[in-house]
């Protein structure tokens, strides 16, 4: 914790004497490194799927190793955590069907790569969080195998309970098991008359957190990883432990939560709900960090279509509001977990149709908003996806050199380019989607307000296109500005430059920062100023 406390203390400083120089100079900014850390459960995250992120050995799969490689990139793209999609064992190429939940895929590397990557994480002050599943298992798990075995083995003629069976073979209480086909998502156990669920796949056996003794186990493989340093868990599919059973389920997310914080008081859980906004907000009676924000995310959502101009920038804040009131009603300990998209929706740059702008743009909204940011990799350089195949939105990073390309996952289609270059080219370019990401998150990271503000609209300044929001945190207040429209300024008066600097309380607020997707001024005057297109500016 010290550690921690220190390093914030010194980014402060540094942050200061960054913005200074760069005033003087007027050269590009230092925008590395400086994540003022505050020892809070707000991050910037980077979601990296292993697979197709950084191959460190040259067998063009990406592995620990080259995520431990590439942590200078993350940290200064502006991120200070990282969601790793799963690494346990497993038999397909996304690992979201686990066959040994206390190991790392032979693929990824070795246990020791895991450690060896935690320890510098941590020593750059990056939190890493894991992918968890313990919906289902693989069906090549041996705790399925075992059961599968034992089921295999009764007299046709056995009618004994499921919980006399398990009482003899525990493993069969493990999963969810029926004399019946109870619904479309029950398959044949083989050559037996029983079924097992299998919500999303046959090869994904459904666990059952009915069974003190799967608990056990699980509470076994928490303790390990936390042991391991993790920081936290990326939960999945929290919303099926028990189908459409809310109750049931932020019961076991609960569980999960607190056996964690009881070995480490600081754990940190992000979970899946893929749902509208009163679901996502039903979830947090689990009383865990933070759920995704399904609302806000994917090429239909509020902040994509903010790019777009179908919602408006009024409405955009609205929305945000909405959020804070919606799920801080329920859990105010929350925090919300904002994204664009991730490894199961189509990119950003397919949802924009490669427009460089809009790209941009949805990645400064994004930064804006409260909570704790995912970045999916690859979205901070627009990189493409194709169709709906999860193989194309998972295709190799383009890092714009030889060294640790990976291959795409075996069953991408072929020749999906992306519309702009990798990583090496984007850094020398001023003008790149990469290099705006990195100002974006530098912002985030400079103002705390930003992420854990509470929200007032200023009605009087918003309409339409047009959007101002006060952020207040901790006796710090900054406004932000929106102008969403595709084309054509706003005008910011010098009645809203009033009501801003009477709302934040300084009567000398003035433009600390600003995003343009052109790279364009914005020159601050007391009489007003005109805003560009997709822009947003921060006032304080
Ligand atoms: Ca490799």
């Amino acid at each position: 914790m010290k550690k921690r406390l220190l390093s914030f203390a010194l980014s402060v400083l540094t942050v200061g004497l960054t913005v200074i120089s760069a005033g003087c100079s007027g050269k590009e900014k230092d925008e590395a490194s400086d994540l003022n850390i505050i020892d809070d459960k707000y991050r910037n995250y980077y979601e990296v799927f292993v697979h197709s992120f950084c191959d460190s050995d040259g067998d063009g799969i990406g592995d620990i190793n080259g995520v431990d490689e590439k942590l200078s990139y993350i940290k200064e793209l502006g991120c200070n955590g990282i969601w790793l999609m799963p690494i346990m064992p497993s038999p397909t190429y996304h690992k979201y069907d686990v066959t040994d939940y206390k190991a790392i895929d032979q693929s990824y590397g070795t246990m020791e790569d895991f450690e060896k990557l935690i320890e510098d994480a941590h020593d750059n002050n990056i939190n890493v969080i894991i992918d968890f599943v313990m919906n289902h298992s693989s069906s090549e798990h041996e705790w399925f195998v075992t059961a599968c075995d034992y089921l295999k083995g009764l007299d046709g003629s056995d009618a004994r309970s499921f919980e006399e069976l398990a009482a003899e073979c525990p493993y069969v209480g493990y999963y969810h098991f029926s004399r019946e086909k109870e619904t479309d998502k029950y398959y044949e156990v083989p050559g037996t008359s029983f079924y097992y669920e299998g919500e999303f796949w046959s090869e994904m056996p459904d666990l059952n957190y009915e069974s003190e003794e799967l608990w056990k186990e699980f509470e076994d493989i928490i303790a390990f990883w936390i042991d391991k340093g993790i920081d936290g868990f990326r939960m999945d599919a929290t919303m099926h432990f028990e189908e459409g059973d809310t109750g049931f389920n932020t019961k076991v997310m609960n569980r999960v939560y607190e056996y964690a914080r009881s070995l480490d008081p600081d754990f940190y859980m992000v979970s899946e709900v893929w749902a509208g906004e009163k679901t996502i907000a039903s979830y947090y009676e689990s009383k865990t960090d933070s759920l995704f924000n399904f609302d806000a995310a994917g090429p239909e959502g509020i902040l994509l279509g903010a790019v777009r101009g179908n919602v408006k920038a009024s409405r955009l804040v609205s929305s945000m509001k909405s959020y804070e009131e919606d799920f801080g009603s329920v859990y105010p300990d929350y925090v919300d977990a904002v994204f664009l998209t991730n490894h199961d929706m189509g990119r950003v740059a397919n949802a924009l149709n490669a427009d460089k702008e809009a790209i941009k743009f949805a990645g400064g909204l994004l930064c804006s908003m409260n909570g704790s940011v995912y970045v999916y990799y690859g979205e901070e350089i627009g990189m493409k996806s194709a169709g709906s195949k999860d193989e194309n939105k998972r295709l190799a990073f383009a890092w714009g050199e030889d060294k640790g390309v990976c291959k795409d996952p075996d069953d991408a289609d072929p020749g999906i380019v992306s519309d702009f270059p990798g990583v090496n080219e984007q850094n020398e370019d001023p003008d790149s989607i990469l290099n705006y990401y990195k100002h974006a998150l530098k912002i985030r990271n400079t103002y705390p307000e930003i992420a854990r503000g509470s929200i007032t609209i200023l009605d009087e300044a918003t309409d339409g296109n047009k959007a101002v929001i006060i952020k207040s945190w901790n006796n710090e207040k900054i406004a932000v500005l929106y102008n969403n429209s595709k084309r054509g300024a706003v005008d910011i008066t010098r009645k809203d430059i009033e009501l801003i600097r009477k709302e934040c309380g300084n009567p000398e607020a003035s433009i600390v920062e600003y995003l343009t997707v052109d790279n364009g001024e914005i020159i601050f005057s007391e009489d007003g100023f005109d805003m560009p297109s997709r822009s947003i500016v921060f006032i304080k």
